[in-house]
């Protein structure tokens, strides 16, 4: 039996939950078995081995609910004025520009560098999509195996898509389907991937969730990530994505749908009724000038985002700050998006959303924490612990990372990876892939 205790300064077993002073947790096998005052968790079991965390805020690790890892490598590429807007932003950058140039090596390393930043930096469960057309097959291997190695939870995907054709797009689904049958319910875990309702035709999205429902997997797909998608299906179909969706019967609380950043009233209806989980980017569709995604009518409907980085800005505490501005920005009320509900977006939220057991340090759920500096500036309350993380902390003070019961950043230093020479070999690929011809 491999268990540990690590003894805490405070406690935060989830979003919601109280601060406890002097708590700590016991870990059994990758498990939390116990929540309880340090000297409890000490005092009933001498000799095993104790992790002396009391300088720390001990919480749930952070769930990057949507990310596409390789995005690093794309990271201050050279554009002579960014593109026009979301479809240009596809047509002419991310698709001829990074994915279709993307190769093994390059997805390795950045898939390495973005565990080293993300465990530095608090995530314990990553939901890494992958689309690198020219890359496949074998290609999510070569992430379970970096997974396995930096000790990361990851939920892994490829992103299938007909622009490329109807063998490449079914061979995408297979692929998931076969990576998903091997990889069923251990740390890294896989999902099936459709891209959108503009690059899926209908007959391939009810095959893609024919084979997600007889491979037993969720099925992710991007949503309306700005006005480009619903004037595609209007046009097309003479209804909006999620209604469309609705009608191929699409849609249950297997399906994690991202973005989400242009729906109507009736879509946010259907989705919360259909109870279909999202993942929000406030951070990403900003950049690609997609818009805000309408978050708090989502809250008010009934539906728990989570919150993703989408491999644009990868420090969670900054995508969390910018859920939790951006909304009251929007709205003109700055009592949208409470601090505790974004920090649950971050959490439980965003692993109900991925479908992994974590988010809540409670017996029975997998050991993904984290340890906070608690040298805030100001007093800590039980009032205010949600405030000082989501505005105040930030990647930088996360001083603890702990997966499946593994330590794997403690004290300043990345115990699984040599953040270095991820750097390094990330950066090389990176030059590749800026110099590579198009395809
Ligand atoms: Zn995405």
């Amino acid at each position: 039996m491999d268990e540990r205790i690590i003894l805490g300064g405070v406690l935060l077993t989830a979003a919601d939950a109280e601060l406890r002073a002097g708590w700590g947790v016991r870990i059994v096998d990758g498990a939390i078995a116990e929540v309880g005052p340090n000297e409890t968790l000490a005092g009933t079991r001498r000799g095993i081995e104790t992790i002396d965390a009391r300088d720390l805020l001990l919480m749930p690790g952070f769930v990057n609910a949507h990310m596409h890892s390789y995005g690093l490598l794309a990271h201050g590429i050279p554009l002579a004025q960014p593109p026009a807007g979301f479809y240009p932003f596809l047509a002419e950058f991310w698709w001829p520009r990074v994915e279709d140039r993307l190769d093994a090596a390059m997805i390795e390393a950045a898939f390495r560098l973005a565990c080293a930043r993300m465990i530095r930096s608090g995530v314990t469960t990553v939901c890494d999509i992958l689309e690198a057309p020219h890359a496949t097959p074998g290609v999510l291997d070569v992430e379970a195996r970096v997974a396995d190695e930096t000790g990361i939870r990851a939920v892994l995907s490829l992103e299938a898509s007909e622009r490329h054709g109807a063998a490449a797009a079914r061979a995408a689904l297979f692929e998931n389907a076969g990576f998903a049958a091997t990889h069923g319910t251990g740390r890294v875990t896989g999902m099936m991937s459709l891209h959108t309702s503009f690059s899926c035709s209908e007959a391939f999205v009810r095959e893609g969730k024919a084979l997600a429902v007889e491979s037993g997997v969720r099925i992710h797909l991007h949503l309306s990530e700005s006005d480009y998608e619903p004037s595609f299906t209007l046009e097309r179909y003479g209804v909006r994505p999620a209604i469309w969706y609705d009608r191929l019967g699409l849609w249950d609380s297997s399906v994690l749908a991202s973005q989400g950043v242009a729906l109507d009233a009736d879509e946010i209806a259907v989705l919360a009724k259909r109870r279909v989980r999202l993942a929000h980017m406030p951070a990403s569709n900003c950049e690609v000038g997609g818009g805000v995604a309408p978050v708090p009518e989502m809250l008010e409907a009934g539906m728990r985002p989570g919150l993703g980085t989408d491999g644009y800005i990868n420090d969670p505490f900054e995508v969390m700050r910018a859920a939790f501005l951006i909304h009251k920005g929007v709205r003109r009320d700055a009592r949208v998006m409470p601090a505790r509900t974004v920090l649950a977006m971050a959490t439980s939220w965003g692993a109900d959303a991925v479908g992994v057991n974590a988010g809540v340090l409670a017996p029975g759920r997998r050991a993904d924490l984290i340890g906070v500096r608690l040298d805030f500036d100001t007093p800590l309350t039980p009032e205010n612990v949600a405030d000082q993380l989501v505005l105040y902390r930030s990647g930088a003070d996360v001083a603890l990372t702990i997966v499946d019961g593994r330590v794997l950043f403690r004290g300043g230093e990345l115990l699984t990876v040599d953040a270095e020479a991820a750097r390094r070999e990330a950066h090389a690929q990176a030059q590749r892939l800026w110099t590579k011809e198009e395809r």
